[in-house]
């Protein structure tokens, strides 16, 4: 078993990354566990640290078939946001961002927090009323976002054109905490402050079924043997639908590719986060100077970690009329990851119909932003079986009717 110093935890990652060393494997640990956590991403770490520091649960495993923060946390755009619609969403949207206001300091480990502001344009008149009511709703829930004019838009994004032929610019939602972390630190910053109380990160290590006595989960099946525990949280992103089959339910979620590409780095042009949600994409600016461009998801079922030619080429037309200067530019790279999608693209955290077995998933192509406040709520449940920020969020809603639509918020964005 093995413990991990931050630099040991990149290291790691980046030997696995490369191929530089075969992947190790360890035996499984001979103990019981209070609690297991499956999958070493953002959530599933977050869950671990929040049970230690908050309910004292620190006889903690966390399973990762691949490398800490190998799936959608560090494949993602980062950007951070807490501008949605509904009550639920906003008060666990706007709890994520503001422990990431905090995170380095609390996980001592800079997470390069940054934030730039975020904007999201409004580029048809539907999308100037369903704004200006979001607006509306975030003031009523605290969170500080306002509409702006195209003209303020333009001051903060000289570089954007709000005259397209098609699509002009006519306003923007803005919110002016919003912002970006860095991906890969937020998971590494996690892992160590686990590692430092004592759990135990178990990469390599796939979770091939969920052992039950009777209705009461007791433990997992993994490629290095069995391992005991009390309670099992599954925080698997895109293969949420994987574990819920081992546990012998069905979950409402789908699981599809989404991809996202960078340019070759140039000077500072745009220090803030923009969406264009009517053309589809959105970009930022990494501190290396590449554009960090999202795109699409595709528009069918997949377990694929690729980008396709296709979505790169719808994507970047349509980002190119609102900026024209990216024309100029050439794209470095491209990937995908597997998000994992509800009905009312709000996520699931929440019981399950098998005792002691918890899940969190369903956040699709939005989840980064969310990650210590779903940490923060997926222990709480964990650790008392309630927690008011999960409340609204069960597995059940779908079948009760009541969905927490985000379909404006976070259909297509992030
Ligand atoms: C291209 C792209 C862009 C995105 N952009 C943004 C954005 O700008 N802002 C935003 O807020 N969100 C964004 N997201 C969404 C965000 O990345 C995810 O919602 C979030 O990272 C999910 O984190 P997670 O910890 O739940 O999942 P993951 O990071 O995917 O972690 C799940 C882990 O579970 C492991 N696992 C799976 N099955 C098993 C098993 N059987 N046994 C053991 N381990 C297992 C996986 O290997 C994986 O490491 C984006 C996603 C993508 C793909």
């Amino acid at each position: 078993m093995r413990r991990y110093s931050a630099f040991a935890i990149a290291r790691e990652g980046a030997r696995y990354h490369t191929g530089w060393e075969r992947a190790w494997k360890s035996p499984a640990p001979k103990k019981r566990y209070d609690a297991i956590i499956v999958g070493a991403g953002g959530h599933g770490l977050a869950t671990a640290y929040y049970l230690g520091k908050n309910h004292g649960i620190k006889n903690v495993a966390i399973l990762e078939k691949g490398w800490l923060g190998g799936g959608n946390t560090g494949r993602n755009t980062t950007i951070i946001r807490s501008n949605y619609l509904q009550d639920p969403s906003a008060a666990i949207y706007e709890k994520a961002r503001s422990l990431y206001e905090t995170m380095s300091q609390d996980l001592n480990y800079n997470v390069m927090f940054s934030p730039r502001g975020v904007m999201m344009l409004a580029q048809t008149e539907h999308e100037i009323r369903g704004y200006e009511r979001t607006a509306h709703a975030n003031a009523l829930q605290g969170v500080a976002t306002e509409f702006i004019s195209p003209q303020r838009v333009k001051e903060l994004v000289p570089i954007i054109n709000i005259h397209g032929p098609r699509y002009p610019v006519l306003g923007a939602l803005w919110q002016p905490r919003g912002g970006t972390a860095r991906h890969d630190a937020v998971a590494w910053g996690y892992a160590r402050a686990c590692s430092d109380m004592g759990m135990d990160i178990i990469q390599q290590c796939e979770v091939t079924g969920v052992r039950r006595d009777g209705n009461k989960v007791i433990g997992v099946d993994t490629t290095n043997g069995t391992i005991d525990c009390d309670k099992l949280g599954v925080v698997v992103a895109g293969h949420s639908g994987v574990l819920a089959d081992m546990a012998g339910f069905r979950l409402p979620i789908e699981s599809v590719a989404l991809q996202a590409l960078v340019s070759e780095p140039i000077k500072p042009c745009m220090d803030v986060v923009v969406m264009a949600n009517t053309v589809h994409g959105y970009m930022s600016q990494s501190d290396k100077g590449e554009m960090v461009i999202g795109g699409g998801a595709d528009g069918y079922n997949n377990y694929t970690q690729r980008g396709s030619f296709h979505h790169i080429e719808e994507t970047v037309r349509a980002l190119v009329e609102t900026f024209p200067m990216i024309s100029r530019l050439k794209m470095l790279r491209q990937w995908g990851g597997i998000v994992d999608m509800t009905g009312d693209r709000s996520p699931i955290i929440s019981r399950t119909p098998v005792e002691n077995m918890f899940i969190n998933c369903g956040w699709g192509t939005g989840g980064f932003k969310a990650i210590p406040g779903s940490g923060w709520a997926m222990a709480e449940l964990m650790a008392k079986a309630a927690s008011p920020l999960a409340d609204e969020f069960t597995m059940w809603r779908f079948g009760e009717g009541k969905f927490i639509d985000e379909s404006v918020a976070a259909g297509v964005a992030h």
